[in-house]
């Protein structure tokens, strides 16, 4: 029903500072993703025979099975982001210092166009799938606030079992349904229309996520150092 509770809630666990911003035009608020903006509902509004339709995503960073911003970031010499082999977050280190071009080329990677960055502090930030919580036992704040439960929160081949079942039910009602690069992500959405209808970046179709420039450098580097990308 997109209340945004989701949202709100990671701005308060996260103790991140609230985004100014202005009407729009639509309820989309703050326009988009920053390093204070970790989870996102997105709003799009879509008139069709003088009716508008309405489409939510609640946008955040998709904790990739084989995560291309941080195989990238490693690429370029840096430890910005990492993955805890436990639960599967990637996560970002607020310790490291990121420059504005690697940056770029970090964001560029993300087939999901999700890091951002504070160029005051050179920080990259996203999502953590409440990495402080989830060790505790808790569920991310998120999924414990949203008054639907509309998320669901759970080992991953059990989110997978309970997705594909949804799916089923959802495809006797709504037949362009599918789970949204279920394959390659932990964080899985189930979507009923054309995800473009939804968000740009909703989909991916490069899941790999290398940009050229990242591809040509692969090329050039000695295997050795490149025993993550293989391995
Ligand atoms: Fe990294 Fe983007 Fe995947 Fe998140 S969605 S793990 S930022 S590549």
């Amino acid at each position: 029903m997109a209340c945004r509770g989701c949202q709100v809630a990671c701005k308060q666990w996260n103790m991140n500072p609230g985004t100014k911003t202005f009407q729009r035009g639509s309820h989309q608020n703050p326009e988009d993703l920053s390093f204070s903006t970790f989870k996102l509902v997105r709003f799009n509004e879509i008139e069709e025979e003088g009716t508008p339709k309405w489409y939510f995503f609640p946008d955040q960073c998709r904790h990739c099975l084989e995560p291309a911003c941080q195989s990238t970031a490693e690429s370029l010499g840096s430890k910005a982001i990492t993955k805890d082999e436990e639960t599967g977050a990637v996560l970002y280190n607020p310790k490291v210092k990121v420059k504005a071009a690697d940056f770029k080329t970090i964001r560029e990677s993300c087939p999901y166009d999700i890091p951002r960055w504070n160029e005051k502090t050179g920080i990259l930030a996203k999502c953590t799938m409440c990495i402080d919580r989830i060790k505790e036992g808790l569920l991310p704040a998120c999924v414990k606030t949203c008054p639907t439960g509309a998320m669901k929160f759970s080992d991953r081949n059990a989110i997978v079992d309970m997705a594909e079942k949804r799916l089923a039910e959802v495809q006797t009602r709504h037949k362009e349904a599918m789970l949204a690069n279920a394959g390659d992500v932990r964080v899985i959405y189930l979507l009923v229309d054309d995800p473009e209808r939804y968000h740009k970046f909703a989909v991916a179709d490069n899941t790999i996520g290398i940009t050229r420039k990242v591809a040509l450098r692969r090329l050039f580097t000695p295997l050795s150092s490149l025993r993550h990308w293989v391995g």
